[in-house]
């Protein structure tokens, strides 16, 4: 792969954005930002034009066309929540050699009870070859088979079905702090699924180190924000899917889009505009109120949308990422704040340290796009170029998923 050098483009650093200066890609890195232009090197126009990291979203399920999809709105980096092996394991080698889809990490099984979230999703069928725990004593065995299938962090769910109209048995509070204990001792990550306080407050209990929602059964109170910035865990809010829960159709806005449009399969189009729908639209404020106070306190707010199958309303992979940022904003973030949130926030986090950042040495994963985000969040969606590892998408050969 030869050089690209992005000439006289405006470079967000994770702070603000630079004077025009040329970038240089080296294979699969960033070779230089600023100085000299190597003679054979191929150049891209950068002027007006903002390049940002690649984007990663903190919270999805995926599979090929997923991360194909993904790569298209410019999200270089899927951190899956929850995947069978059997779609993960092929996934991880197709990822190993195509520059057409996004990287991924994955948690692969999440814990659940028999019977337990997500079952009710796959039309109540229990999935025989989903591993399920029924006692504390299992955790370790159920995190020693994670981390046999690659597993790079572990899940579990904490869902009674309350936010999600139904009634679930919900994994106990033993069992969490078990597999907690367990992750940890094999130097794994354990994040949570809570939708409401209590199961919040059992993750809390238990120390996991991250929550791949937020609540939005009640408010937040003052005790629980200062809480869970005192415990350092951080937060995946997907406020993509709490406005889906909470009847909000901001996916609607997002299928309009002449930007998104073309991108998508009517299928995902219809998917990205219905939403849950399962809890009253008031409760959505409670989760925008509650970002804000957490993300005063300081705590890590990454971004993240759930994306998931078709039959998962109210989201579409990597389009949802840019209405995740515009809803971050809304609850008060700066853009440069929302931005951070889906670049070097959910790196340092994840320990993805080759990205997130755009310096020297740094995994080619960029995109450029019109106009400046760090003022105008909804600029992310001009995308004009998308790398991957050095390798820039060729959009006009990718046809929607
Ligand atoms: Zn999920």
């Amino acid at each position: 792969m030869g050089k690209q050098v992005l000439a006289n483009v405006r470079v967000f650093d994770g702070d603000r954005l630079t004077e025009p200066v040329d970038v240089t890609i080296e294979g699969a890195v960033i070779g230089a930002v600023g100085g000299g232009r190597a003679e054979d090197a191929e150049i891209v126009d950068g002027a007006g034009a903002t390049l940002l990291p690649g984007l990663i979203d903190a919270h999805t399920h995926a599979d090929e066309p997923a991360l194909r999809q993904a790569l298209t709105f410019g999200v270089t980096t899927e951190l899956d929540l929850a995947s069978t092996p059997g779609t993960m394991i092929p996934l991880r080698a197709a990822v190993a050699t195509s520059s057409g889809l996004a990287d991924v990490r994955s948690s692969s099984f999440g814990l659940t009870r028999p019977d337990g979230h997500p079952h009710q999703l796959r039309g109540r069928q229990n999935d025989p070859d989903w591993p399920t725990v029924t006692s504390p004593g299992q955790a370790r065995e159920f995190v020693d088979g994670r981390i046999a299938e690659g597993a790079d962090y572990l899940k579990v769910l904490i869902e009674d079905g309350h936010t999600l109209g139904t009634s679930l048995p919900s994994v106990a509070p033993d069992i969490v702090a078990a597999v907690v204990r367990a992750g940890h001792e094999r130097g794994k990550m354990v994040l949570a699924h809570a939708l409401t306080v209590a199961a919040t407050e059992i993750a809390l209990d238990a120390g996991a180190d991250g929550l791949t929602h937020l609540f939005v059964d009640q408010p937040h109170t003052p005790e629980l924000i200062a809480r869970i910035a005192g415990s350092g865990m951080f937060v995946i809010p997907t406020l993509s899917t709490l406005a889906s829960i909470t009847g909000r159709r901001d996916g609607a806005d997002l299928a309009a889009d002449s930007r998104v449009r073309p991108k998508l399969s009517p299928e995902w189009l219809d998917n990205l505009s219905r939403s849950w729908a399962f809890q009253p639209p008031e409760q959505f404020c409670y989760a925008l109120d509650s970002v804000a106070a957490l993300h005063a306190a300081g705590v890590d707010v990454l971004a993240g949308t759930d994306a998931s199958h078709l039959g998962a309303y109210g989201m579409a992979h990597g389009a949802s990422l840019h209405d995740e940022l515009r809803l971050l904003v809304l609850a008060g973030f700066t853009p440069v704040a929302a931005l951070n949130a889906a670049t070097s926030v959910p790196a340092a986090r994840f320990g993805l340290p080759d990205r997130g950042s755009i310096r020297p040495g740094a995994r080619a994963d960029l995109i450029l796009v019109d106009g400046d985000p760090t003022t105008d969040i909804g600029a992310t969606l001009s995308l004009l170029g998308v790398w991957r590892a050095g390798v820039r998408l060729d959009a006009a050969a990718v046809t929607p998923a």
